[in-house]
């Protein structure tokens, strides 16, 4: 059986949290990372804090060699060789500890993406895609990083639309002979190997392996940008450059699985890249707010900035939940494989098959980032308008998250559609659970009560009728629009926006509930009030997105009936949002930050 013929074989779990009951399977959480896990966070945390940090002016200035410094020295501590297997000169960690490593990497981002773009994006092609010559030769040394390495796709014409890439790759006997030109790629100052994307014959998109130094590369002048000034970003001229035959990575044809493969671990990454960034603004505010006085006060005695302090918690508390989520079940769905010689390309099914989540987590984490660093430049008020002050900094960093890996609006896109096709192939049996909504509906006894005097009861019961809510309207979206669907972006958005908050509430629901019997009530009583904020917050959502959503296509005779079905799922209470949110800042101002359980 050929790699293809398996991708299509496989199914998997992925999207399935929308039909199963919450805790149908226990989940990945923060609080389950090993001390092994652990170790790794805090050498790359103290790694950022003692090498990056004090040198970040001399980074956004792109003091010549630093950046490559910087990478060799984290090749020295092994922070380079997470996802290299062990038998070509890695530590094949498992995917939880690279992402917790991006995580703590996260605080300054030209260094991030600089590493996350060596890492990730340039090694993982040939880590997954390549054979065992192409790893042997490259990967050992891309470990060490005494080779760096970059992903070459977008074209001055071809951004989100990568397929219609124009350069091109022609046959040449014993050679390949690659035109074109590259833009915006991420190290390519400095980086020695490229995955390039090219097309053969005009319409075969592959991907191949072209190094620094064959004759015809050569690299454009540095772009002058918004943010992440530091990291290089440049054009890649490619003028008739022959490579080898057997620097073809995978096989003519099939780059845009190797494309889009690797693009889902970089969403994945951003969207853990999120947690640690935010986690690092939250801390900065919380130390100017308890610092500046206005009024004969601390500003954090204010209740609007204890407010902000709060949300940003609870944003956080969400995508670390959503994030580790999947990382988790990705690490399981990998293990289940045994033999090494075979988790490369798991690994390469773990990614499609969770390719929805990564881009919640993309869309999800990037927009919770930009929420906070906002919020937290609010917080520091004038000051954190000016350069003197680190806010402003990451402020302009944080931008470019929901541009690259694909843009949010591409991910949006890409969470209903991949969703709603892996229903129509029967990878998800989407169709069961729109039986059930109907019948329930038929039957409102049936419709779950939940236990609202239960600990989170009301957030348990909320998951469940929200995911109703989502299905009913969604069904009636594919009755009315199924073959237009794909150009509906109107409903599309509408959709991508309620799944993303059904992922969000399942998973910081089960975290919550998961973590209670482990840590006791007292311990868990912060974490339960940022799940109760962030589930109100996320019902309303759902709510008003299918009210819209069908008043959007429905007829007015159709709405009563459809409205009259959506009121019958919201019977869940209003709370006290305002102790909670007090609550939840409090303790962030006790912790300095973030308040995590352990
Ligand atoms: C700093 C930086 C580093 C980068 N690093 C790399 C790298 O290392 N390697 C690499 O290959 N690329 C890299 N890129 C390119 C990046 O991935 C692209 O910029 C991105 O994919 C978007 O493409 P585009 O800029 O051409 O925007 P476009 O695709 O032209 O999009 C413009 C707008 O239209 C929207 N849009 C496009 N298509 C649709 C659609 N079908 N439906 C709805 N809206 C749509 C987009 O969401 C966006 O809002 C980098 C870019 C930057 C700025």
């Amino acid at each position: 059986m050929s790699n293809d013929d398996e991708q299509a074989s496989v199914t998997g779990a992925g999207g399935l949290w929308l039909v199963e009951p919450m805790g149908t399977a226990s989940i990945f959480t923060a609080e389950q990372l090993t001390q092994e896990q652990l170790a790794f966070a805090e050498t790359a945390g103290a790694f950022v804090d003692r090498e990056v940090l004090p040198i970040q002016n001399d980074i956004d200035h792109k003091a010549p060699g630093l950046l490559v410094t910087l990478l060799r020295k984290a090749g020295e501590l092994g922070l380079l060789m997470l996802d290299v297997p062990e038998r070509f000169g890695g530590l094949g960690t498992d995917k939880t500890t690279s992402m917790l490593v991006t995580e703590h990497m996260a605080k300054q981002a030209s260094w991030a993406v600089t590493m996350g773009a060596h890492t990730g994006i340039g090694s993982l092609p040939i880590v997954f895609f390549g054979n065992d010559e192409q790893k042997a030769k490259y990967l050992p040394k891309l470990a060490t990083g005494e080779l760096i390495a970059a992903y070459a796709l977008t074209e001055a014409g071809s951004g989100s639309d990568a397929l219609a890439a124009r350069c091109s790759a022609v046959d040449d006997g014993d050679h390949w002979v690659l035109t074109g030109v590259k833009q915006w790629i991420t190290n390519a100052g400095f980086a020695d190997v490229f995955t390039v994307f090219a097309k053969v014959g005009g319409e075969k998109f592959s991907a191949f392996i072209v190094e620094r130094s064959d004759a015809g590369v050569s690299i454009g002048p540095e772009e002058h940008k918004m943010g992440i000034r530091g990291s290089s970003t440049c054009e890649l001229i490619l003028d008739e450059v022959r490579i080898p035959k057997d620097r073809l990575l995978g096989r003519v044809g099939k780059g845009h699985k190797i494309a889009f493969g690797i693009l889902n671990i970089g969403r994945l990454k951003l969207g853990v890249g999120a947690v640690g960034g935010s986690k690092y603004a939250l801390q900065l505010a919380v130390a100017y707010a308890r610092e500046r006085k206005q009024f004969g006060k601390a500003i954090a005695e204010f209740g609007l900035i204890r407010q902000k302090l709060a949300r940003i918690a609870c944003g956080i508390y969400a995508t670390e939940s959503m994030g580790y989520r999947t990382t988790g079940i990705i690490d399981a769905f990998i293990a289940e494989v045994t033999d090494p010689e075979k988790k490369e390309f798991r690994t390469q099914q773990a990614l499609e098959e969770y390719a929805i989540e990564s881009s919640i987590l993309k869309v999800y984490g990037t927009e919770q980032l930009a929420f906070t660093i906002d919020e937290a430049l609010q917080i520091f008020g004038g000051y954190g308008y000016t350069e003197h002050f680190p806010i402003e900094r990451l402020a302009r960093d944080a931008r470019i998250n929901r541009i690259f890996e694909g843009t949010n609006e591409v991910n949006r896109l890409l969470v209903p559609g991949t969703l709603l096709k892996r229903a129509l192939m029967g990878r998800l049996p989407l169709m069961d659970f729109v039986a059930v909504v109907k019948n329930e509906l038929r039957n409102p006894d049936l419709i779950p009560v939940g236990t609202d005097g239960s600990l989170l009861g009301r957030e348990r019961r909320s998951v469940a009728l929200a995911k109703r809510i989502v299905t009913y309207v969604a069904d009636i979206a594919i009755q009315k629009h199924a073959a237009e669907l794909e150009d509906r972006q109107d409903i599309l958005g509408a959709l991508a926006d309620m799944l993303i908050d059904i992922y969000l509430m399942d998973s910081v629901v089960q975290r919550t509930v998961q973590n209670i019997p482990g840590f006791g009530r007292d311990q868990t009583a912060i974490q339960r009030d940022m799940t109760q904020l962030l589930v109100a917050d996320a019902f309303d959502r759902v709510v008003q997105g299918a009210r819209r959503l069908a008043a959007g296509i429905a007829s007015e005779d159709e709405l009563s009936t459809i409205d009259a079905n959506i009121d019958r799922f919201v019977v869940v209470r209003p709370f006290n949002t305002f102790t909670a949110t007090e609550r939840v800042a409090a303790a962030v101002l006790a912790r300095g930050g973030y308040p995590s359980l352990s």
